[in-house]
Parts: C-alpha cells; sequence; structure tokens
C-alpha cells in the first residue's frame, strides 16, 4: 500500500440503505463533515459503514469463544473498507446510569477530586474511595449514598385544622371507626375532639412517631392485647422500610399519594458519611465543591495552595477547563447525568475523550451543536480542532453552518432524501461548497429575512413568580395563538422555563419531542399513521377475504418470525443478536397471503413502498389524505414499513407532528425542533408551525436556530447567561425589536447573521 493510500480512510462501493455504490476517501487527521439533507444517506455512510466496520474489527481482536457473546455485527454491505482506525462514537444518546452517575464521575473528575482530599483535606480521614458515595465506606449509610430519602408528605397524611373525630388523619386504614382509627381511640392516650393543631409537642409525638407497644384493649367485649404504633411510625414501617413495589397494585396506588421524596436528613444530600463530610480544604468539603458550578469552581480549587497537590491540581484544572470550554460551565459535578439534555450528553462525553490520552482514533460525532446557542459554537469547533490536533480522524455530520465552516474537507450527500439521494454530490473545501451549487451550498449563501407582519395575540398563558432550578421569579406572559420562540444560551432556563414550569400548569400541552414512537417492534409510519387500516381493508375488499389476514399480528403472519421480519437470538448475558427471518426472508407475511394482490402488489411490496411511492400508488382519499401529512412534514423518503425504531430523534419528531396537523386549539411545546434538519428542510418546519398557528393552535418553541428565530411572532429570550448567572427573561418582543435590545446576546447574533 502506497504512503499517500494510507493518509485516508478509503470506502469503496457502499450499499447500505439507500447509498447507490458509493465511493469516497476521508482523509486521515482532519476534520471531516459529512452535510445534506435529512434522509439522504449520512448516518448510513458515518454510522451504518464506517462505524459498523470499525465495531466489526474490534470484536474479530477477541477470541473465538468471546466473540461468541459480542453482538454479531454484520459486515456493512460495501466493496471495501480500509484504513479504518479504532471508532469511538460521541452522540446524543442521554447518559442513564440512575443517581449514581453524575457528571463528576462521567468525566473522571471526581476521583481526582477525591484524590486531593485524601491528600491535603484536614483532619486525614484516609484512602480517596473514603469520599465516594459509589463506596460502602463512602455513602451515607442512612440513605445508602442516593441523597435522597422517601418519607411521609404530613400535609397530605393529615389534617391539622380537623381532630381525630372529624377525619384528622387521611392516610388509607385510618378512616374515623375504622380499624386502626379504632386501636388509636381505644388507648384512651387522646383527645378525640380536640383539632390536632391544638395538640401539644408530646401527645402530637406520641400520636404519630410512638415505638410499637402493647396495649390491653376492650374488643367486641374482650380484654385484647393489641400493638400500638404512632401513626406515621407504622405508615412507614409497612410501605416505605418495605418495598412498596411488593405490595398489591391497589395498595400501592393507595398509598403513592402520601409518600414523597426529600432529601436525605443525615446528610442533607451530600451523601456522603459524616466522616467523609468532616475533611475540609480551606473549609469547604467534597460536598461543597461538587454542588459548585464549573465556572466557580475552578476559582475555589485554584485557591488551594499546597506544594503536595500541585500535579493532582494540574489535571483537575484541565479536565475542568474542558468543561467550561465546551460551554458547560453552568453545570455542577453532582449533577445527575440522566437529567441533562442530549446535547449537554454528547459534550459531557466529549470531555472525557479529549482528556484522554488516545491518539488515531476516529471520533464520530452526530450534530455536536444540538443545545448550543450560536454564541458557542465556536467552542465547540475549538474542541473538534483539538481532538483532530492530538492525531485523530474527527468525522461530523453536522447542519450548522457554522461549524460546517471549520471542516478540513466537507462531504455532501444528496441530492434528496431516500431514493433520490445516496450519491455524493460534493466534496472538497467550503469555499469549493459555497460554489458548488447542491442544495447545502445554494443554502449556506442565501439572503436571511425577519418576520416583519407578526401575528397579533389571541389572549396570553400567565407564568407567575417561577423559582425552579435557576430561574429567578420569573414572571413572564406566553402571547396565546402565535408562534413563540425562546431563545437563550445553554443553561439559561428555557427548558425549566417551559418544559417543567409552563407544563406543569398546562399538562394538557401537547408535547412533540424527539423521544421515541411507538412501543412495539412491530409499529411502522403505516401503522402509526392509521395508513394500515385502510390499506388492509383495500386488500381485503378486492380479494374478498378478511382484512385481519393483512395485519403482522395475526394469523396471516409469518409464523417463523411472527410478523417481525427478523429473529431475536437472546445471548447470555449481552445484547441479542437480531437475524433476517430465514422462512419469509423479512416479507413479514405467509406466502398465501402475499399472493393477494391490490392493484398488482403484494402487502409486502406495498409496505416497501416510500411515502412518495405510495402517493402515486394509492387513489383511496384517506390514505392519500394521511400520506400527504407525512409528505408535508419532509418525510417523502421513508418507507411505510420501516421500524420506527430506526427512526432518528428528528424523524420521530415530524412523524408526531404529521398526526396532528388537522387538529385545532391545542397548545404546542416542541425542543429543538430543528435537530437533525437541513437548511432546506428548516423552511418546510416552519410551514407546518404556520399551519398550526393558522389553524388556531398556540406553538411554543425552544430553539437555537437563528432561521426558526427570525421567523418567530413572539420571542422570550432567557439569560443574561448560564446556571446562576442566568435564569432570568432580558426581552420579550418580535424579530425586529430584539436585533436592537443591548442586552441580548441572542439579538445580537441574529443581528449579525442579517449582515
Ligand atoms: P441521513 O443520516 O442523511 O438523515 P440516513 O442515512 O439515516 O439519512 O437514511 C438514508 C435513507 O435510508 C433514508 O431513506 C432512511 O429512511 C433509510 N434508512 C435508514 N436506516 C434504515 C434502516 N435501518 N432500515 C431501512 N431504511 C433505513
Ligand atoms: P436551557 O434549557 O436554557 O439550556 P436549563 O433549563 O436546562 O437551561 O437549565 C437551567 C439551569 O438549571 C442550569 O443551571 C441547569 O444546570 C439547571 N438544571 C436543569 N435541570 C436540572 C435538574 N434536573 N437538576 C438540577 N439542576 C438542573
Ligand atoms: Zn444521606
Ligand atoms: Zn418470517
Amino acid at each position: 500500500m502506497s504512503e499517500s493510500h494510507q493518509e485516508y480512510i478509503v470506502i469503496s462501493g457502499a450499499r447500505e440503505n439507500n447509498l447507490k455504490n458509493v465511493s469516497l476517501r476521508i482523509p486521515k487527521r482532519k476534520i471531516t463533515i459529512f452535510t445534506g439533507v435529512s434522509g439522504s444517506g449520512k448516518s448510513s455512510i458515518v454510522f451504518d459503514t464506517i462505524a459498523a466496520e470499525s465495531q466489526r474489527l474490534l470484536n474479530e481482536n477477541f477470541s473465538m469463544f468471546v466473540r461468541t457473546f459480542l453482538p454479531r455485527v454484520p459486515q456493512p454491505d460495501a466493496d471495501a473498507i480500509e484504513n479504518l482506525s479504532m471508532a469511538v462514537i460521541v452522540d446524543q444518546k442521554r447518559l442513564g446510569g440512575g443517581s449514581h452517575s453524575t457528571v463528576g464521575t462521567i468525566t473522571d473528575i471526581s476521583p481526582i477530586l477525591r484524590l486531593l482530599f485524601s491528600r491535603v483535606g484536614q483532619p486525614y480521614i484516609g484512602q480517596p474511595h473514603m469520599f465516594s458515595f459509589n463506596d460502602p465506606q463512602g455513602m451515607c449509610p442512612e440513605c445508602n449514598g442516593i441523597g435522597r430519602k422517601l418519607s411521609v408528605d404530613l400535609s397530605k397524611a393529615l389534617d391539622m385544622s380537623k381532630s381525630l373525630n372529624e377525619g384528622a388523619i387521611l392516610l388509607p386504614d385510618y378512616s374515623v371507626n375504622g380499624w386502626e382509627w379504632n386501636i388509636i381511640a381505644q388507648t384512651g392516650e387522646f383527645d378525640l375532639d380536640k383539632k390536632l393543631s391544638d395538640y401539644s409537642d408530646e401527645e402530637l409525638e406520641r400520636l404519630l412517631y410512638a415505638k410499637a407497644r402493647k396495649v390491653k384493649m376492650d374488643f367486641a367485649g374482650k380484654a385484647t392485647n393489641i400493638t400500638v404504633e404512632g401513626v406515621i411510625e407504622k405508615f412507614t414501617n409497612k410501605y416505605i422500610k418495605q418495598d412498596v413495589k411488593t405490595k398489591s397494585e391497589r395498595t400501592q396506588k393507595a398509598v403513592a399519594p402520601f409518600i414523597s421524596e426529600g432529601t436525605c436528613p443525615s446528610c442533607h444530600g451530600a451523601r456522603l458519611s459524616q466522616a467523609a463530610l468532616s475533611c475540609k480544604i480551606n473549609g469547604l468539603n467534597i460536598a461543597d465543591l461538587s454542588s459548585m458550578e464549573v465556572g466557580q469552581l475552578i476559582h475555589t480549587i485554584r485557591e488551594i495552595d499546597d506544594p503536595v497537590a500541585a500535579p493532582i491540581i494540574k489535571s483537575l484544572m484541565e479536565r475542568l477547563q474542558h468543561l467550561v470550554d465546551i460551554g458547560l460551565d453552568y453545570l455542577t459535578l453532582d449533577r445527575e447525568t440522566d437529567t441533562l439534555s442530549g446535547g449537554e450528553s454528547q459534550r459531557v462525553k466529549m470531555v472525557k475523550h479529549l482528556s484522554g490520552s488516545l491518539v488515531d482514533v476516529t471520533y464520530i460525532f452526530d450534530e455536536p451543536s444540538v443545545g448550543l446557542h450560536p454564541r458557542d459554537v465556536h467552542r465547540l469547533n475549538g474542541l473538534l480542532q483539538k481532538l483532530r490536533d492530538k492525531g485523530n480522524t474527527v468525522i461530523v455530520v453536522e447542519h450548522d453552518p457554522d461549524v460546517i465552516k471549520v471542516a478540513d474537507h466537507i462531504v455532501d450527500v444528496g441530492p434528496h432524501a431516500g431514493s433520490r439521494g445516496g450519491t455524493i454530490v460534493y466534496e472538497g473545501s467550503f469555499q469549493g461548497l459555497l460554489e458548488s451549487g447542491t442544495l447545502t451550498g445554494t443554502y449556506m449563501k442565501r439572503p436571511f429575512q425577519l418576520k416583519h407582519d407578526c401575528r397579533q395575540p389571541s389572549g396570553k398563558l400567565t407564568i407567575k413568580d417561577a423559582t425552579l432550578h435557576n430561574l429567578r421569579k420569573v414572571s413572564v406572559d406566553i402571547p396565546a395563538g402565535v408562534l413563540t420562540v425562546v431563545t437563550g444560551v445553554a443553561g439559561s432556563g428555557k427548558s425549566t422555563l417551559i418544559n417543567k414550569v409552563f407544563l406543569s400548569k398546562h399538562p394538557d400541552a401537547i408535547v412533540i419531542d424527539q423521544s421515541a414512537v411507538g412501543v412495539s417492534t412491530r409499529s411502522n409510519p403505516a401503522t402509526y399513521t392509521g395508513i394500515m387500516d385502510d390499506v388492509r381493508k383495500a386488500f381485503a375488499s378486492v380479494n374478498k377475504v378478511s382484512p385481519g389476514l393483512f395485519s403482522f399480528n395475526s394469523k396471516g403472519a409469518c409464523e417463523n418470525c411472527k410478523g417481525l421480519g427478523v429473529v431475536y437470538t437472546d445471548l447470555a448475558f449481552l445484547d441479542s443478536v437480531k437475524l433476517p427471518c430465514e422462512k419469509c426472508g423479512g416479507k413479514r407475511f405467509k406466502d398465501e397471503v402475499l399472493a393477494y394482490k391490490f392493484n398488482g402488489k403484494s402487502i409486502a411490496e406495498v409496505l416497501e413502498m416510500t411515502v412518495e411511492q405510495a402517493l402515486e400508488f394509492f387513489q383511496l382519499k384517506e390514505v392519500v389524505r394521511k400520506l400527504q401529512t407525512l409528505s408535508d412534514v419532509g418525510l417523502n423518503y421513508i418507507t411505510l414499513g420501516q421500524p420506527l425504531s430506526t427512526l432518528s430523534g428528528g424523524e420521530c419528531q415530524r412523524i408526531k407532528l404529521a398526526s396532528e396537523l388537522h387538529k385545532k386549539g391545542n397548545i404546542y411545546v416542541m425542543d429543538e425542533p430543528t435537530t437533525g434538519l437541513h437548511m432546506s428542510d428548516i423552511g418546510h418546519l416552519l410551514g407546518i408551525m404556520n399551519r398550526l398557528v393558522d389553524a388556531g393552535n398556540t406553538v411554543i418553541v425552544i430553539e437555537h436556530n437563528l432561521d426558526v428565530i427570525s421567523q418567530a411572532d413572539w420571542i422570550i429570550d432567557m439569560g443574561p447567561d448560564g446556571g446562576s448567572k442566568g435564569g432570568q427573561v432580558v426581552f420579550e418582543g418580535t424579530p425586529s425589536q430584539i436585533i436592537h435590545a443591548e442586552q441580548s446576546i441572542t439579538g445580537k447574533y441574529l443581528g449579525n447573521a442579517l449582515s
């Protein structure tokens, strides 16, 4: 192999999904950005071909024995893939891991902090693991290192303004004259007519918290020894100390309203043992440091002046600085990773790799700009360049023009989506892309306009004195009947204001997010939109058989795969392996069902059609209407039978939108709906939002995309910055007003984009 050849990852004849024998070279140790409309085939190249092959090669390094336990990665459909190095995928999948996974643990910063305390903390208490809430010796014994505990919600359990006779105890089993109530009454220790608010502390303590004791009582004329216990004590022992999940569903439902999760009374949420918490540096313990915003933590660590700690502090600062560089200075190390947004998760994962010492790795990013304000995009670019400069190959799927600009090499996939895409329409420099005449190149150059004829609201939805997370007593009116865009840098409080505060008051609002649609592996666009019902009826009436035959949950389904088209083989302790069904070859139906035709096509052939092809094929009014809504949201290219589980987040969001298009009088909330969308698709999306508003709905969108912001009827800008430096509304008004609002960072960037 020649020297220059090794400077490239070489792909020949790639045919995954819609790819049409694609061949290309990706320069190593450079940043290559893949662009193109959604559905054009970017992921098919980057994930299904390059990343899949890398994973397969990795698995080949294991012994045959180990390999039998690994998920089988089939060879991607391509003639050759050469010069691949190990690939690391840094995607937007949320970081799970429950309460024991935090920003500090996932970035490997917490172990360094523990090392620091074990070396220079006073008093000296021992090894680093003593400072870990995941270690039995470090964790708070009361809450097992979780920081929270379940307890009885007294405000729900008791009505202090009533007496026992009036039913002051609201817990189940304590209704007046009920079994438990009688036991309390029979003790003779309590005044049944006195309001609980008039009880002395001692009386209340005995009623609520007394330990179990035997009392002789008269029951049905017989003296009996009965165990008496404080009301809350008893409830706690019965339903909180024991796992309530072991009780009947009815009981669980009955007690749930009285149980709330609160801060652990022993560690006050710090999760650590008293010994660990008593160890301090400059008067602060490890929990104090972990609950500081990273921006502030850096200043605090810098103050530590101890020669023993110098090397530890150096590596700590380096990693913390990475968090700042990537625009996450508003996070705290103790923040649980499952509360991070997709974009935040991806950037946190990135920090881990920046600190790592791997070289010659192929890093693959899926739209890293998601969740980033235009102000912070250059920081992301800096980190991509840093990864490259360490000697790695960086491959990015991205739609944001400001990220695309930093590419050393651009691959534009298209020209359109699905079967009308799957080829490379441009390869080369950014300047060249602008002159290429491709959809991406053309959109990059188009002039940008502000909306001037903004709609008048039909009413208002009020938020008053909101204080959740970083919100500083925010009071704001959201106009009804218009398109409102909520903007602001990451961490300024947009999602807290809309997704938490607003939605808790308006549970009737319809949230259209990017989470997966369809619970069943059998769901596809045809079943989700209801097209399948009409198609089944059409097949049935033409062939004079039962419609049920054409459902893959029915007796018409292939018996071998039960209508899935694939067979899952479970392996002892790893992901199950998915193989195409041998019996039906993935067609999902029995041969006899496939023999029934509608206009010359079998049911399997219909499910293989794209929305666009189906629109040409069907004349049925209802089917056409439903297909048209899929087409209207830009999903022309998906096939009717494509499992919903293979759709991207952006596609899931649009398929949900498609089924909402004919409704009226609703409130819609969307969080970054432009994710996964090419600049040319955004026009489509705006069209849909405007249709919803014109039909009498209220649409509220959280967005960073300047195209969407410029087309709002009303903008609510949060800020001024992230975390404790944010949490205020800095601007309310129209697009043409925000560009003159000095306090608004968003306005400044919108203004720059116009010039
Ligand atoms: P992009 O990344 O450019 O948005 P994709 O590579 O995800 O595009 O998709 C290219 C085409 O292949 C689309 O028509 C998409 O619906 C289809 N496709 C993607 N994944 C699958 C799959 N697992 N099964 C069937 N079709 C798929
Ligand atoms: P935005 O949506 O503008 O990016 P968020 O509303 O997500 O901002 O965050 C605002 C502030 O609230 C940030 O400081 C963030 O770290 C904090 N925050 C958000 N969600 C949580 C949570 N579940 N627990 C603790 N803090 C949170
Ligand atoms: Zn605790
Ligand atoms: Zn089958």
